[in-house]
């Protein structure tokens, strides 16, 4: 008897599908999600497409059983093979990232409801009289909820429904949200605006896949301008997928979904309880949630209707995924749009270098909006020379970090009820700690890095592995007392300064390490807006997309800061950083100033920032990067050998660059950098060291990689190889 086989998409790290017998009496399509033995295991996974392996007829293993949810679609399903083949992935690993809220698998149970049957009971009690008062309005209740209004014990209740006075009814369970409404509350454009609106509207309209590009100073409304976008795309019946790098902080952008479209968009990322997931998922797949505003896991979510994707703040290095499967939200995002035959929407007020090259080649269309909208102007920008007007002597601890033109600054700012934002991307009290007397530095013990001073915790902290340990009172080296210094600053450390200066303002710190999390950090975001707070102190996490009304200084502490790291990304992520930050300054129209210190005024990025030239700083970046033949003009890929030992590392990156010597594979159209000892050469206990891979456009890196990956020698004890396509990080 010959047995119907199929190939089935796993969750694990295997390279293709495997073969499974289809019980008989079962009907499956592709895509349909299935329970499957895996040795001891039971799976969940989905039925695939294409050949299936031969496989031995003893060996061949049954699916048990198929799930009722509708099956991945064909485009969900190229979407999955498309990631892996493009990220170097194992497909199950991607598929895993669509199949993330198993619970969602199983129907929801609906909710038991009580009605009134319209017959009368054998006899009549007072209880009964108050319960049946209450049931014969003809809704549906709860069995608590109708013995508790009518004030009796569950028992009156239940005899009422033996005697089949009452009667069980069964309810669906709620939707996640309601449904938005397109026409709830049109926005009145601007002039400018209306324009944008218009285009994508067309382009939503238009059937087909088509990029597009919001580009907008910060303030200019390029959120009103894309939600009619999205209006379009809801009246057209499909679904939207909204993208937002921190989800988890933008409550504000949920309020003003809500204001616009009657409702808020079903939220996806990691804060929601698994619960909740699990459920956005299921009615994502049924199309009762029409708009998913989502973080870059919301990407893998199955809509059977998608009409428009919007990636707001493109630009975000939040996008990148650096875990199991190393993919661009972003990039991938543009991928699903042009595969579903949909518009993709990419948003920024400083965008990526990559979108950019890809608007002026005319690949993506452009839109621009130049001015802020209403009366609101951009900050003005004035750059502190530290050479010349350094900090204050007179700090806390005799030198502080904030310069006497930013202290007067915040003064003024202070006396005319207005707010301050001091921005200086270190967390904790200090980035190093050392002993005065013999010059011990506290560094982590798994990674390469310094720990960092938390004071108010009194904990020395790892930033990239989490270890902490208390603040020792001697030197474990040379055994001091009392002589432990904190070199630098942290967002902490800037506090105290703060205090000192401005002992009555009301001041707050915001970073990742504010105790109660991301519902404490949402309540503090509202307390800003509100204008309940003088003085903000914070880390990048204030420096995205709030809106602040009363905040019109901005001061940088440390403009330098990002520039210092030498990787290709730097001049640009500091002007988008920088840009960002001070683009919370003056949104209500009051003047507004951001003060950038710095070391090096006359460097380009601090030019561009103080001119406001945004345009002749991306020509010359782009410019740059073209001659270097660097993204989006080359290709990279990162690999990175890690072991247990340095030796083991180190020697299977050396067999690696020996392997990808073959010449012939490249054409000369590719060329491996490396082994470097990577910049973080120990993370988590492991050491490591990274290969650059660099390529033409014209080069099939993927392919390339993909024969040295097998040419070359296989990883083994504590080895592993990760490859990272177009790497946002080098360390
Ligand atoms: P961006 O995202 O470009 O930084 P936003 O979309 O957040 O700008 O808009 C900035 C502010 O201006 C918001 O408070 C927004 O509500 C307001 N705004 C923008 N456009 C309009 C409009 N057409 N009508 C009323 N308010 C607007
Ligand atoms: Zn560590």
């Amino acid at each position: 008897m010959s047995q119907n086989i199929v190939p089935v998409l796993l969750p694990i790290p295997a390279d293709r599908p495997y073969s499974y017998g289809v019980p008989e009496g079962m009907k499956l399509v592709a895509g349909d999600i299935v329970a499957v033995p895996l040795g001891p295991r039971k799976v969940i996974a989905a039925m695939w497409d294409g050949e299936t392996d031969d496989v031995d007829p003893a060996k061949l293993r049954e699916i048990e059983g198929r799930f009722d949810c509708p099956p991945l679609d064909e485009t969900m399903r190229r979407f999955v093979d498309w990631v892996a083949n493009y990220c170097l992935a194992p497909p199950g690993m991607v598929l895993k990232m669509v199949l993330r809220a198993p619970g969602a698998l199983m129907p929801l149970e609906p909710m038991e409801g009580i009605v009134y049957s319209g017959r009368e009971p054998e006899r009549m009690t007072k209880a009964r009289q108050a319960v049946l008062e209450l049931a014969r309005d003809g809704l549906a209740w709860t069995r608590s909820g109708l013995a508790h209004a009518a004030g009796v014990s569950a028992g009156v209740v239940n005899g009422l429904l033996d005697q089949s006075v009452l009667r069980r009814i069964e309810i669906p369970a709620p939707p996640v949200v309601a449904p938005p409404d397109p026409d709830h509350a049109v926005t009145a454009l601007s002039e400018g605006q209306a324009a944008g609106a218009e285009a994508l509207r067309k382009a939503v309209e238009t059937d087909g896949f088509s990029a597009t590009l919001l580009e907008g100073v910060t303030g200019s409304g390029k959120t009103e301008v894309y939600f009619e976008a999205v209006a379009a795309a809801l009246k057209k019946g499909r679904q939207v997928l909204i993208l937002l790098p921190e989800i988890a902080l933008t409550a504000a952008f949920l309020e003003r979904f809500e204001q616009r479209f009657g409702s808020k968009p079903a939220e996806w990322h990691s804060d929601v309880s698994p619960k909740k997931r699990e459920q956005v998922w299921r009615q994502v797949t049924t199309g009762e949630v029409r708009v998913v505003a989502g973080a870059r896991s919301a990407l893998f979510l199955p809509f059977q209707e998608l009409g428009l994707i919007v990636i707001d703040e493109e630009h975000d290095p939040a996008y990148k995924q650096e875990d199991r499967v190393f993919y661009h939200a972003r990039d991938m995002a543009v991928v699903r749009a042009s595969l579903t035959g949909v518009p993709a929407v990419l948003v920024s007020a400083t965008p990526s270098i990559e979108s950019r090259v890809n608007a002026e080649a005319g690949k993506y269309a452009h839109i621009k909006l130049a001015e802020r909208f209403a009366a609101a102007e951009l900050p003005e920008i004035k750059v502190i020379d530290m050479r010349r007007s350094g900090p204050a002597r007179n700090g806390p601890t005799g030198g502080g970090f904030i310069s006497l033109v930013l202290i007067e600054a915040m003064k003024h700012t202070l006396e005319k009820g207005e707010q301050s934002l001091l921005f200086l991307n270190r967390r904790g009290y200090a980035p190093l700690t050392l002993c005065r007397v013999c010059g011990h530095r506290f560094q982590c013990p798994d990674c390469s890095a310094w720990l960092v001073e938390h004071r108010f915790r009194r904990q020395l902290v790892c930033h990239h592995c989490g270890h902490s340990e208390p603040v020792p009172e001697a030197c474990p080296e040379c055994g001091a007392l009392d002589h432990l210094v904190a070199c630098g600053p942290g967002v902490e450390r800037l506090a105290e300064e703060v205090l000192h200066h401005f002992p009555e303002a009301r001041t707050i710190v915001l970073s990742s390490d504010l105790m109660g999390g991301v519902s404490r950090l949402r309540l503090e975001l509202e307390a800003i807006a509100k204008g309940e707070v003088d003085i903000v102190i914070g880390t990048q996490l204030v420096a995205k997309g709030h809106n602040f009304p009363s905040m019109t200084c901005v001061g940088v502490i440390d403009a330098d800061l990002g520039l210092a790291n030498g990787d290709p990304r730097a001049a640009e992520r500091t002007f988008q950083l920088l840009a960002q930050v001070t683009g919370r300054a003056g949104r209500t129209g009051a003047a507004s100033t951001g003060y950038l210190q710095s070391y090096q005024p006359e460097h380009p990025v601090i030019a561009a920032l103080a001119s406001g030239d945004s345009e002749s700083f991306y020509a010359r970046e782009i410019e740059a990067r073209r001659q270097a033949a660097l993204p989006p003009f080359g290709r990279l890929a990162s690999v990175i050998i890690s072991a247990a030992t340095r030796q083991e590392s180190e020697k299977h990156a050396r067999e690696m660059r020996r392997a990808a010597s073959i010449k012939e594979l490249a054409h000369g159209e590719i060329s491996v950098l490396g082994p470097a000892e990577a910049p973080m050469a120990l993370i988590r206990g492991r050491h490591r060291f990274r290969l650059l891979v660099h390529a033409s456009r014209r080069a099939d890196l993927q392919g390339w990689l993909r024969q040295w990956l097998n040419a070359g020698p296989k990883p083994r004890g504590s080895v592993r190889v990760q490859i990272d396509i177009d790497p946002q990080s080098f360390l």
